[in-house]
Order: structure tokens, then C-alpha cells, then sequence
């Protein structure tokens, strides 16, 4: 049994299309008439975006609905699909919380909020029966003011015992104006000794080496391979991972064909770059980690021991994970020496 380690994921692109037609069925009477027919909501949900900024557009259809009433609804679901059919160990998603706040309150209003939004989320995350260590990534956001996303970097250091970490998102192609304060924002967060992450060089037009520096991971980075391939040393010398998301670059028309997603890892191995495999919008996709595995796999793009060595990456740059090493090697200890277990378990003893 292998069990995985998933990096970056968006809490609204989680909602598979299924839980989320269910969930307009019963609770929303405006979106249930929008989408009578399933298959065809399936149609729309999942098919490619022609950019970047078009593909975002449709996360704000999920997150009108995660409210604080209905976030353990989805979290729930979320945790519970991401367990059996993923063997997820550990899980960092990632969200922007101010985008989960009540719309008709006042700004301020909404940044106190935020910190329910997180506990919510925390404690949903929680479940005995489908027990994967979860930890929150919170997302400054590229359309918010400056004030949100120094509160929402104030907020992660705040609640460690749910947030491992910041990120930025949003499009990449706003970045560019408000350069000097986001670089403010992560010299910030790093200040108060958080983990780094951003949405960076996933584009042609997110490419900002400025942000390089204050970055523990890269959110995509594919770009840094292909058109930028100098950087590589650099990034293998700091230690920082590529989260690559493969099915996100072919929703969005980022990449057009394989041979592309080829290069990525092969310059990356070459210069000694990790990669971790990630999903990104195991929802929106319809696409589970797994799946991501098998298709890089039957696609030729990795080899099965090229794909051990991403998934050992991403244990290994996890923000949180708890243990020294990763859940397979506990595992197969376990299996060569049960005796040790039956020994420290007095349960089993008297039996
Ligand atoms: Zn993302």
C-alpha cells in the first residue's frame, strides 16, 4: 500500500462535479435550475478554459458557496474521497479565506471573520474515520487590497495549530503593478516564520524572479524549466521544490502537448530540482492523484522510479509533515516487525 503526500490543492476546485451538482440539487434553487442535467453540469464544469484568467473564472461559481454553514459539508467530502480513493497520508490545501467571508458585511468585517472561516475549516478537517494529516495553506490574493492580504499573512501565523503556510494566487498577469508589495508581504510572512509558497512562472506572463527569493516552494514553476532553464541551478541549490500540477497546464491552454510536460522533469532531474506531483483542482479536473500518477506514467513522461522520487519529494517538502520519515517506510517496518508492535500494545498482549 503506498500512501501519498498532496502539496497543493484549492479547497474550491476539491469539490468533485458530482458532490457539487448534489449539493445545488438540495440547497440551491437558483443553481439547481442553472443545471438541471448532470451530465451536462459535468460538461461545463470540466472542460478546458482557453487561459489562465478564464479558468479562474470558475472557481468564484464554488466559492459562492462555501460558506461558513456549508464549508464542513464540503470539507467532509473532500477529506473523505480524498482517503479512499486517494490514500492520502497528508494533505495541505489551500484557500482564500477572505473569499469564504459573508459578502455583505464591511472589509473589516470581513477579516475578523476570516479566523472563523479557519477554525471551520481546521475542525472539519478533523475525522477519526478518514484520519489524513491536514494542514491549511492560506492565499494572499493577486484582486485583493493590501490591507486583506496582510491580515490573511497575519492569520496564518496566528493559528499554527491549522496553517502551515502562505501563498499567492489569483493570476499571475496582475502581479507586475503591485510587485513591491507583495515582496513586502512575503519578507513579512517569513519575518514571523512562516512557509512559503506562490502561484509563480506557471505562465508565459507570471514569470517575476523578483519573487524567486522569499519562496520555500514554487507553486508550478514550469516555466523556470522551459524558458528559463538558467535559473535551475539556483533553485536546486536553495532547496526549493516545483509543485507541478500536470492536467492543470492542458485546462488552461498554459502547455499545448506532452513533449512540453517532458522537458519539465527531465531539466529538473538533470540540475537535481525537486518535483512534487500535485492535482491543484482534483475537482474542477475530475482528476484524483492517483490518476495523475498513471497517466504521467502510461504517457512515457516519467519512469515508475522517477515517480517514486516525486512522491518521496513530497513528503520531504511538506511544510508540516510530523515524522522523520514518510508513511511507506513506517509501513513496511511495521510489516517486517509486528512483534514490536504486539509488544508496546497492551490491547494485543492480553489477547
Ligand atoms: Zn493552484
Amino acid at each position: 500500500m503506498t500512501l501519498h503526500a498532496e502539496l497543493h490543492r484549492h479547497l474550491g476546485g476539491s469539490v468533485v462535479p458530482r458532490v457539487l451538482w448534489r449539493y445545488f440539487q438540495r440547497n440551491h434553487e437558483q443553481l439547481a435550475a442553472q443545471f438541471p442535467d448532470y451530465p451536462e453540469f459535468e460538461a461545463f464544469y470540466t472542460r478546458p478554459r482557453n487561459t489562465l484568467e478564464e479558468y479562474l473564472e470558475l472557481h468564484t461559481l464554488v466559492e459562492s458557496v462555501q460558506t461558513p454553514i456549508t464549508l464542513p459539508y464540503f470539507v467532509y467530502r473532500l477529506l473523505r474521497g480524498a482517503y479512499v480513493f486517494e490514500n492520502l497520508a497528508y494533505l495541505e490545501l489551500r484557500y482564500t479565506p477572505y473569499l469564504r467571508t459573508s459578502p455583505d458585511l464591511s472589509e473589516s468585517a470581513r477579516i475578523d471573520q476570516m479566523v472563523d472561516i479557519v477554525k471551520i475549516v481546521g475542525q472539519s478537517a478533523q475525522l477519526s474515520e478518514y484520519p489524513i494529516f491536514t494542514r491549511q495553506i492560506l492565499c494572499m490574493h493577486s484582486r485583493l487590497p493590501y490591507a486583506v492580504n496582510r491580515a490573511i499573512v497575519d492569520l496564518a501565523a496566528q493559528l499554527p495549530e491549522y496553517v502551515c503556510g502562505i501563498d499567492l494566487a489569483g493570476g499571475d498577469l496582475q502581479y507586475r503593478e503591485r510587485l513591491d508589495e507583495f515582496i513586502a508581504l512575503y519578507r513579512y510572512g517569513r519575518s514571523l516564520g512562516l512557509n512559503t509558497t506562490g502561484h509563480l512562472y506557471e505562465t508565459v506572463d507570471g514569470c517575476y524572479p523578483e519573487l524567486l527569493p522569499y519562496l520555500m516552494r514554487i507553486g508550478h514553476g514550469i516555466q523556470i524549466p522551459l524558458l528559463y532553464p538558467e535559473l535551475l541551478p539556483q533553485i536546486a541549490q536553495q532547496r526549493q521544490c516545483l509543485e507541478v500540477c500536470p492536467t492543470t497546464y492542458f485546462k488552461t491552454g498554459t502547455l499545448e502537448n506532452l513533449s512540453q510536460l517532458k522537458t519539465v522533469f527531465e531539466r529538473c532531474f538533470a540540475s537535481g530540482v525537486d518535483i512534487a506531483i500535485c492535482t491543484d483542482n482534483a475537482g474542477l479536473h475530475n482528476v484524483r492523484l492517483p490518476f495523475e500518477y498513471e497517466n504521467l506514467l502510461t504517457q512515457d513522461v516519467l519512469s515508475f522510479q522517477e515517480l517514486q522520487a516525486c512522491q518521496d519529494a513530497a513528503f520531504r517538502h511538506a511544510f508540516a509533515w510530523p515524522y522523520p520519515q514518510q508513511p511507506t517506510s513506517m509501513l513496511s517496518q511495521l510489516l517486517q516487525s509486528p512483534d514490536v508492535f504486539l509488544e508496546d500494545s497492551p490491547t494485543c498482549v492480553s489477547r
